[in-house]
């Protein structure tokens, strides 16, 4: 044992590989779990004590928010303006005087009266209907975290301004976390929920970074700034490994590599089996840049709009929309781009837009049925697409689809919005083609009554999984349950392509399930002719896809129809 090895603790932990690669780095925990606020009162005769602890914390928080503002951020002015915002805050006396009041009469821990009086604030701002009262409700919100967490004595990690070369380690990523990563210097990602196909999952093989998810408790047993050594392909995590593991996973770092750069070669050619039989290869984004060069894919398959949502404090106007669509159409260089109307609800939420708490979330007000209930956030973006769409191809997805209502209130929108824009006399591509998710399960069972209705459709195979199989899709334990390739999906996937495609429509796979060489192979067996994907993926399912002819796809996949279990089908393919 080396001297390395002997002071540190050495500790294997297993989770759910969702991201390939291996990667090896110092640890770098970023805690965002919800702070454990203490309630109970304090002993009568601290008063002056507590009240003390209060202003040095909301001392420390202005003196953190004024680096914070003067540090040059990616959108340095507004971000500037942002902190200087918050600042303001904390020198509100209608938020200072009830907070001390708390303290002193009550005796409130200040944690707590911080936590009652800015959550009132927030919450009282939060229904505005005006889009800048409500940002200032999450700036309250934001403020009063920073307030309990230096009450609590802990320090700020961000995740901007990263050290190179670290593995992090966190409950979860939410998707305006990972918009704020540095991804150069992030060699791994760990975290304790999710499972492969949670949102921070999907960013994560999006970026290429390696990543384990459900690793239990995570941020309690991996210490900041240990060397932690990765495993996406096995889902293992070694903290503090010995130098023979350090040794292995090098060389096994060395080999993926080298499959990498195999693959590689594949890039450039169009996707099709090895007899010709061609396979359209999508991608997905969720930025309206992408750096793919335009000879690796026939289409975007997938523009995810909610970032550009998630990026700001306030949702962005028909302007910035329709400008970043056009750059989209214009990145894409004449190739098609479907745009997928905003999708949030479910685990993605926007700063400013608070949605009243449901008990399940993924069941209730998500996608475009929460566009349906905010008609001026869906007409503002209907607009700026359909502006955006005289200006190369694309179409419009919507997600979250589950009735033939659905379709046809959505396609009246489509309507409403052109009627909008015939009156401001602009120009849009009046016969843009428009298309749903088949991605909740009464959408897949009717996909001839569907298709009859639209021009073409994607299939989510991540949420289609999670309805399907009851089994929520950021959650760990029913890893498990989310079966993605059991017989019910197989049976669902090659019913949605029979009957799209008896009416002429085109279906694209658009789930995680598409990205997997041997899922590829798979679904191009049970019909599909146009996939899309983590840019990362093209090089391994063109891969796989050129080494099989179709003859031998649609053996393999009727072999996988006939047989009874998932284990079963994954051990065939595998997997
Ligand atoms: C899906 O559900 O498969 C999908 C592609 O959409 P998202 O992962 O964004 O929900
Ligand atoms: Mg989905």
């Amino acid at each position: 044992m080396t001297e390395r090895e002997k002071g540190r603790r050495r500790l294997v932990l297993a989770g759910i590989p969702v991201s390939e690669g291996i990667a090896m780095g110092q640890a770098y925990r970023y805690d965002n779990r919800e702070l454990e606020v203490r309630r109970e009162r304090f002993g009568a005769g601290e008063e002056e004590e507590k009240l003390e602890a209060l202003r040095r914390a909301l001392c420390r928080a202005g003196e953190e928010l004024a680096g914070l503002a003067e540090a040059p951020g990616p959108d340095g002015r507004e971000q500037g303006d942002i902190f200087r915002a918050q600042m303001g805050i904390l020198e509100d006396e209608g938020l200072l005087l009830p907070m001390e009041a708390l303290v002193r009469e009550e005796r409130l821990e200040p944690e707590a009266a911080v936590e009652k009086v800015f959550g009132e604030a927030a919450g009282r701002l939060a229904g505005a209907e005006d889009p800048l009262v409500a940002a200032r409700s999450a700036d309250i919100r934001d403020v009063e975290k920073r307030l309990i967490r230096i009450c609590q004595g802990r320090e700020e990690r961000t995740l901007s301004g990263l050290e190179k070369g670290v593995i992090l380690v966190a409950k979860d990523l939410l998707p305006s976390d990972t918009a704020a990563l540095d991804r150069t210097h992030v060699q791994g990602i760990i975290t304790q929920a999710g499972g492969s196909s949670s949102h921070s999952a999907i960013l994560a093989r999006s970026f290429g970074i390696p990543a384990v998810a459900g690793v239990a408790a995570a941020l309690e047993r991996i210490p900041h700034g240990a060397l932690v050594a990765l495993d996406a392909e096995k889902g293992e995590v070694i903290v503090e490994p010995l130098e023979e593991e350090i040794g292995i996973y090098r060389r096994r770092q060395g080999a993926l590599s080298e499959r990498r750069r195999r693959e590689e070669r594949y890039l450039a050619r169009p996707g099709a089996t090895r007899d010709g039989a061609a396979v359209g290869m999508g991608i997905n984004v969720s930025s309206c840049q992408w750096d793919v060069p335009n000879d690796y894919y026939d289409f975007v398959g997938l523009l995810r709009t909610e970032l550009l949502y998630m990026e700001n404090s306030a949702p962005p106007s028909e302007e910035e929309q329709f400008q970043a669509y056009r750059r989209a159409l214009l990145r894409a260089g004449g190739k098609s781009v479907t745009l997928r109307t905003l999708d949030i609800g479910g685990d993605k939420t926007l700063p400013y837009m608070p949605l009243p708490k449901e008990e399940n979330p993924f069941l209730g007000s998500r996608g475009l049925r929460l566009c349906l209930e905010r008609p001026e956030l869906f007409l503002t973006q209907l607009r700026a697409a359909l502006r955006a769409s005289a200006y190369g191809h694309m179409e419009l997805l919507f997600p979250m689809v589950g009735s033939m209502e659905d379709i046809r209130l959505a396609k009246s929108y489509v309507r409403e919005a052109m009627g909008q824009l015939d009156r401001r006399r602009l120009s849009y591509d009046a016969h843009i083609r428009l298309g749903i998710m088949v991605e909740v399960p009464s959408m897949a069972l009717a996909a001839d009554l569907a298709a009859a209705e639209v021009d073409f459709a994607g299939i989510g195979t991540n949420d289609l999984t999670q309805y399907v199989c009851a089994a929520d899709r950021t959650n760990p334990k029913a890893a498990a349950y989310y079966q993605s390739y059991s017989p019910a999906m197989l049976r669902l996937l090659e019913g949605v392509f029979a009957a799209f495609g008896e009416q002429n429509r085109p279906v694209c796979v658009c789930g995680e399930m598409a990205g997997s060489p041997r899922g590829a192979v798979l679904l191009t067996g049970l019909g599909a002719r146009r996939l899309s994907m983590s840019p990362g993926c093209l090089a391994g399912v063109k891969a796989a896809l050129a080494k099989v002819t179709l003859e031998e796809a649609k053996a393999l996949a009727a072999r996988c129809r006939q047989l009874r279990t998932q284990g079963e089908i994954l051990e065939y393919l595998g997997m």
